[in-house]
């Protein structure tokens, strides 16, 4: 067997950290590097935002603070940034270089927006730079079906990233309709797909998808969303080809982190990034190995840095060493977020990613919406399919069966608080912008009309 490479994103922390240059780093390198970035990302973003002036205010002296001060401070909350999003601009307006405006589906319906200087960008671009050569080599080309034609778009920065590896990337755009994707591939000679899960598997389940002869295609990025297993194996299984998921959000810059040859969790951005795993409801960091929602902090952002900002996505960082050789921690795989789950009954909680696991594995299916209705004192789940129409008998026939597998509906279908169906055909459009991550629609709180 072939040894694995290590993640190449551990050389460049390396340097970028100034740790020895020899490669040789210890964790405890790291989190002393980091440590001494945090001190300095709290007094910039205390003199500069007039959010945190007035939420680190009475904090004490940040150049002292240790982690665990660091671990008493409060939150950023996503509805923080949607109050006033100026409130954490650090530059001058002449210096923001992108504005990424995103709109939520929150109750306050207020978008959330997100400043980036250039020096901000560089840095996104350089992580892509290094973590995409885990994927591709010189020489060979990469298809981008996400947004990229504004400067500063997720697109544009990973040709950018891409550039500096002479890898040709071309932006393709969030895909709209599969065969035409499919025909871009093969004209474009892609070795390489970067894209959301759900895309690339509507992709990989249209009839057109047999002209990609197996080995064509060489590696496949998925980004923004959670990847369901059985998602990872058709995509492998029908191409041929190895496939890494990456983590990231806009907040984050775009990038977090990605896997490595190991594909076990994710190599952070650690010399721009400080994560935590926090207990939810009381906000205490959780120890190593258990699972709560990701936090991180912003250790090197010029226009709008951000200290301790809760992402609502749930994960937990794998305890030792990645078999790829590198000290670098790993997050693991993302089982949800904590915004997109319904509570059904006391106990009974169901996230999104466990009906992805169910229903993406039924072959029928390319994407699917669930609603839940209120429906006389219970829960009502109502499911949209997306799926060809002459498949739609079958679809519906293997959803209901998937579902009665999932452990959270059917203790809440025997218990009498959920009722299942109707199962339908959806014919909206289904694709998101990239921005947006799929979530539930919980309607039982709503108004009858
Ligand atoms: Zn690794």
């Amino acid at each position: 067997m072939m040894p694995l490479r290590m993640t190449p994103l551990d050389s460049w922390i390396c340097r970028r950290t100034g740790l020895a240059p020899d490669g040789e780093f210890t964790r405890q390198d790291l989190r002393q590097y980091q440590l001494e970035r945090i001190r300095q990302s709290l007094a910039y973003a205390s003199r500069s935002s007039s959010f945190y002036r007035r939420q680190l205010d009475g904090c004490g002296d940040f150049s002292r603070i240790d982690f665990n001060g660091f671990a008493s401070l409060p939150f950023t909350t996503p509805e923080d940034l949607c109050r006033d999003p100026l409130e954490f601009l650090c530059v001058s307006h002449r210096e923001v270089a992108r504005v990424v405006t995103i709109r939520t589906s929150g109750t306050t319906g207020m978008p959330k927006r997100l400043f980036f200087s250039e020096a901000d960008l560089e840095s996104t671009i350089e992580f892509f730079r290094h973590g995409m050569s885990t994927l591709v080599r010189a020489g060979q080309r990469v298809l981008i079906l996400m947004p990229g034609e504004l400067p500063g778009s997720v697109g544009d920065l990973l040709v950018k990233g891409l550039d500096r590896l002479a890898v040709k990337g071309m932006v393709y755009g969030p895909v709209r309709d599969p065969a035409d994707a499919i025909a871009e591939i093969l004209a474009r000679r892609a070795d390489c797909l970067v894209g959301i899960p759900v895309q690339v598997l509507s992709l990989v389940r249209h009839p057109q998808s047999a002209r990609i002869p197996p080995g064509f295609i060489h590696s496949v990025l998925l980004s923004t969303d959670y990847v369901p297993a059985s998602l990872v194996e058709d995509i492998q299984r029908s191409w041929g080809c190895r496939v890494y998921q990456h983590y990231g959000m806009t907040e984050m810059g775009y990038g977090g982190g990605v896997e490595c040859d190991a594909h076990a969790g994710y190599h952070l951005r650690e010399a721009d990034l400080f994560v935590e795993i926090i207990d939810p409801a009381r906000g205490r960091v959780m120890p190593e190995g258990m699972s709560g929602e990701v936090v991180f902090t912003t250790l090197s952002r010029r226009a709008m840095p951000l200290i301790r900002y809760r992402t609502g996505d749930m994960a937990r960082f794998i305890p030792g060493a990645c078999p790829c050789g590198s000290p670098l921690p790993r997050l693991d795989k993302v089982r949800g977020r904590r915004t997109n789950e319904v509570v059904l009954a006391p106990k009974i909680r169901l996230d999104m990613s466990m009906l992805d696991e169910a229903l993406f594995a039924i072959p029928e299916i390319f994407d699917y919406r669930a609603e839940f209705l209120p429906a006389d004192g219970c829960s009502r789940l109502q499911l949209w399919l997306h799926c060809d129409v002459q498949r739609l008998p079958e679809a519906v026939h293997r959803a209901r069966q998937a579902l009665a597998g999932v452990p959270a509906v059917r203790a809440a279908v025997d218990r009498g608080v959920l009722a299942v169906g109707p199962i339908r055909r959806c014919t909206e459009n289904r694709f998101t912008t990239g921005a947006l991550k799929r979530t539930f629609i919980d309607r039982r709180q709503e108004e009858p009309a």
